[in-house]
């Protein structure tokens, strides 16, 4: 059913198409030549406009088998990669394993997911094999930070659950969880007066400042949430004489769960305006979701099901929390269950990646079995 030689063939082609994260023009060009030959339909949203990178997301649908009327699934991966992917040469080892020249990335994050998406496809037509309503989700600007994702218009989601096909990991491995994460920006304001012959009239931001993080819970604070002062400025290089009168903080805060995320957040701004209050400091404080968290435990329909296509497909099924966001966070955050299964590449983002061809047949496997699985209600 699975053609070795056809997905490794796709693959190869894949992964020689340059597309470093904001330059997906061309992958995108072609993924929709792809994607459409093969039957499915095309809509894509704006994305674009608001992310500047070289494509919008795109959302191919292949319409239920006649007669079949289980719910709508889908799957996701991305058509960007990282740096540097440029001229990817593939080579194809006699140990079994698709590496690149030693020069670049090879591309399997997350071109294999690709692949292993136009194989299953192939095998459904090819086998008439029945299936309800599957859409293929790609991206485009993950690796810079899951940018198409979160601008995307979810109004093209048409699913009710779905599989990103981007994970590290054996295959079989399931990320049931992950975190979310805050951006924070935040900015004292004190009063700047001559050091030396006038401090009283200073209100030094950086004593402010630093008395505000002092205050805050940071590093692991508690097994599910994490924070961080990433970068702590102001002054003026060689200037001991001037009390400085502003001074800006970067800083995160991540959590598995939602409500510590934001109660992380809450906690460093009182810390924030507490101090600045009793200093007569003035702060601002500015925090961002980048995304939102989920997680699942087995008995959530959207992974007992993949459990039981990871079985079905010969593979041994194992949950895991992930350490950081991908797509899949987002997915999640437009209320649609997602989880992200392992594909089978190693050392992504370093020039050593690569991926063994039995586990490119296994993901298409897994593809499959999923389908079918749903298929049959
Ligand atoms: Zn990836
Ligand atoms: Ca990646």
């Amino acid at each position: 059913m699975i053609q070795q030689n056809r997905l490794v063939a796709e693959f190869v082609e894949l992964v020689q198409i340059d597309s470093e994260t904001t330059k997906e023009q061309e992958i995108s060009r072609i993924l929709k030549e792809k994607f459409t030959s093969l039957g499915l339909t095309v809509q894509e949203d704006d994305s674009s406009e608001r992310t500047g990178h070289g494509s919008n997301n795109l959302f191919f649908t292949l319409p239920a088998t006649e007669g079949v009327s289980v719910p709508k699934l889908f799957f996701t991966s991305h058509m960007d990669t990282v740096t540097p992917g440029a001229g990817i040469k593939p080579q194809i080892g006699d140990d079994g394993y698709i590496r690149s020249d030693g020069t670049t990335i090879l591309g399997a994050d997350d071109k294999a997911g690709i692949a292993a998406m136009l194989e299953a496809i192939r095998v459904l037509k090819e086998n008439n094999l029945p299936h309800g309503q599957i859409q293929f989700v790609i991206t485009a600007g993950e690796e810079a930070g899951l940018k198409g994702s979160r601008a995307m218009d979810p109004k093209w989601m048409d699913a009710d659950f779905g599989y990103a096909l981007d994970s590290n990991g054996d295959i079989g491995d399931i990320a049931v969880a992950a975190p979310t994460q805050a951006k924070i920006h935040i900015t004292f304001w004190g009063r700047s007066a001559h050091a030396g012959v006038n401090p009283e009239a200073g209100i030094s931001a950086i004593t402010v400042a630093s008395r505000a993080v002092s205050k805050m819970p940071l590093g692991r604070v508690d097994n599910e949430t994490t924070a961080n002062i990433g970068r702590f400025a102001g002054g003026v290089e060689g200037a001991t004489n001037i009390v400085v009168d502003r001074v800006t903080l970067e800083a995160e805060a991540r959590s598995i769960v939602n409500e510590k995320m934001y109660a992380q957040v809450e906690a460093m701004k009182q810390a924030c305006e507490q101090t600045a209050a009793d200093a007569g400091a003035k702060v601002e404080f500015k925090s961002e979701v980048i995304y939102p968290a989920y997680m699942y435990d087995e008995t959530a329909p959207v992974v007992k099901l993949a459990m039981q296509a990871l079985e079905k497909a010969g593979c041994t099924p194992r949950t895991f929390h992930s350490g950081g966001g991908s797509d899949a966070n987002m997915f999640n955050g437009f209320g649609i269950p997602t989880v992200n299964l392992a594909i089978g590449y190693i050392d992504i983002h370093t020039t050593q990646e690569r991926i063994k061809i039995s586990d490119m047949v296994k993901s298409t496997e897994v593809v499959l079995s999923i389908v079918q699985q749903v298929a049959q209600g």
